[in-house]
C-alpha cells in the first residue's frame, strides 16, 4: 500500500494557478522550494492511493483551506525570493 499525502499535489496544482501572478523565480530550485516550504506550513492529508485519487481535486477543499493553502503559499514564496538557493552565475 502506497500512502500519499494529498496536500503536496494540492499545492503544485495552486502554486501552477498563481505562479504568473507572482513576481518569483519559476525554476526547478525555487520551485522545490517553494512548495517544501509551503508544505511544511500546512497539516498533511494522508491517504492511500486508491483514495488519494478522489481527493487530488481543488474542489474538493474547504473554503479555509483554500486561503491556509494560499497563506502558506505567498509566504513560501516571499522566503525563497529573499534567499533563492539556485545558482545565479
Ligand atoms: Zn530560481
Amino acid at each position: 500500500m502506497k500512502i500519499v499525502n494529498v496536500t503536496e499535489g494540492l499545492v503544485e496544482q495552486k502554486l501552477d494557478e498563481v505562479i504568473n501572478m507572482l513576481d518569483c523565480c519559476k525554476c526547478e530550485q525555487c520551485r522545490a522550494d517553494i512548495i517544501s516550504c509551503a508544505l511544511n506550513k500546512l497539516t498533511p492529508k494522508y491517504v492511500n492511493t486508491d483514495i488519494g485519487k478522489a481527493y487530488v481535486k481543488l474542489d474538493s477543499m474547504s473554503p479555509q483551506f483554500e486561503v491556509d493553502l494560499l497563506t502558506a503559499l505567498f509566504e513560501a514564496v516571499d522566503k525563497v525570493k529573499k534567499n533563492p538557493r539556485h545558482h545565479q552565475d
